[in-house]
């Protein structure tokens, strides 16, 4: 393959965008190399500049559930996009997107659209400090919830010390409220619990952790969650940014039967537009401005694009239940990729849920940051080289998940294993 026009526009972004991308994920750092720069989408196919061809598992980072350009979201977009694109005035459309949210996701009631997941999760810890009057929150190691200062945070000397940041910028003040705990380490929470209960807002989780590769929680660690925040009075905010309309129609908690007391949402929701979302309980959320008095804002919150976009794709989604498709293409590419790498004698593990995969490189299961630190990071990176050369784009890092659209099919799925046999015999 050649790649001769994406690295000279990549060359030429590099002078006037940092690191010429922007978002790092995108910049190919854990694999080395430039990105391929994208012409267009169609389906579930991106093609490049260069006139390549790939089958895309990125689907921007997991919102393109129904492949790119899909007709019902286009022709949504086109009928929008002629009425005018931003009123700063409510819109018929917010409400119908916003009806379709509550009636889907089972513990919201109502809900308030912002423009990204990282609004979204910001929002929602502000509204779980006012409406508990406490300041402190619970991450996970290696769940990512965006880029809100309080949440670029690592786990201090102890599990139960206060965080440290994990940016420069971000500011010791703005970390130490931060308690960063072991996903699925029931232990360590009920110790912090103990410690800090009644300090403690809100736990933020990803119920199905994506951002350090695919990590199911344990059921028995989230109903714990559960149990303790009730009993403490902290609220648990489940962030299905990722997973929201993504692993099951009402998200993660839908599938495990576990409410949470917030729900952030983005991605899936804005149909490839810019969109983020947090809901709840009325009497939660009746705490935001102009009901309570805890203020969040935003000039282009609920843009009728967006909101247009996001109901094409909810709807379609509806109407056309394809969460058991995916489940059984998934499983195939699942299935598929362990039986080769047994063949190629190289262990790996193959992690999903619905239709988020990763393919580990590990010996072992990866249930947190610490397992997830053991892949073998320069296995992954030739791997991933091996598959674009054959024309299948998976995500840049070893600890990002796969996602399938709808529009993958069985012919896909074959092509893509096919890639993985010959990337499997080359790795050394
Ligand atoms: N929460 C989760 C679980 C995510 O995966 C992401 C982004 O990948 C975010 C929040 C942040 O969303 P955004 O990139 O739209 O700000």
């Amino acid at each position: 393959m050649r790649w001769e026009r994406s690295r000279v526009a990549f060359e030429r972004a590099k002078r006037v965008i940092p690191g010429g991308v922007n978002s790092p994920a995108r910049a190919f750092g854990a694999v080395g190399g430039h990105p391929i720069v994208i012409e267009r989408g169609e389906g579930c196919r991106l093609y490049d500049i260069d006139g390549n061809s790939y089958i895309d598992y990125v689907l921007s980072w997991g919102p393109m559930i129904l492949g790119h350009a899909h007709p019902a979201v286009v022709s949504a977009l086109e009928r929008a996009i002629h009425r005018g694109t931003s009123f700063g005035a409510p819109t018929e459309l917010e409400t119908q997107l916003a009806e379709v949210v509550c009636r889907l996701v089972p513990s919201v009631e109502k809900v308030r659209f912002v423009n990204s997941g990282t609004e979204a999760t910001m929002s929602a810890i502000r509204l779980a400090r006012a409406y508990t009057g406490r300041d402190k929150i619970v991450k996970f190691a290696g769940n990512y919830h965006g880029h809100v200062d309080c949440l670029l945070v690592a786990a201090g000397s102890s599990a139960a010390t206060l965080g440290v940041p994990t940016s420069p910028g971000v500011t010791h003040a703005a970390a130490k409220d931060t308690l960063v705990l072991r996903y699925n380490d029931v232990g360590q929470l009920e110790d912090a619990f103990n410690q800090h209960g009644h300090e403690i807002a809100a736990v933020i989780v990803e119920p199905v952790a994506g951002n350090m590769g695919c990590v199911p929680a344990d059921v028995a660690f989230l109903r714990k969650l559960r149990e303790l925040t009730t009993a403490f009075g902290s609220l648990l905010i489940f962030d299905e940014v990722m997973t929201g309309f993504r692993v099951a129609l009402g998200g993660a908690q839908s599938l495990l039967g576990i409410l949470p007391d917030l729900t952030t949402l983005g991605k899936i929701i804005g149909g490839g537009l810019p969109v983020g979302a947090y809901g709840g309980r009325t009497e939660i959320m009746d705490h935001i401005l102009p009901v309570g008095k805890v203020f969040q804002a935003g000039t282009l919150s609920g843009n009728p694009l967006a909101m247009a976009a996001g109901l094409a794709t909810l709807q379609v989604l509806e109407q056309e239940n394809p969460y058991p498709e995916l489940e059984k293409r998934s499983q195939q590419l699942a299935d598929g990729l362990l039986s080769l790498a047994a063949r190629a004698g190289i262990p790996v593990q193959v992690q999903r849920c619905g239709s988020m995969l990763t393919l580990f490189f590990n010996s072992q299961p990866v249930r947190d940051w610490d397992t997830a630190s053991q892949c073998d990071v320069k296995q992954f990176a030739q791997f991933f080289w091996a598959m674009l050369e054959r024309g299948v784009y998976l995500p840049c890092s070893q600890y990002e998940a796969w996602f399938l659209s709808t529009v993958h099919s069985e012919r896909e799925i074959d092509q893509t294993l096919e890639a993985a046999e010959a990337a499997f015999g080359q790795l050394r």
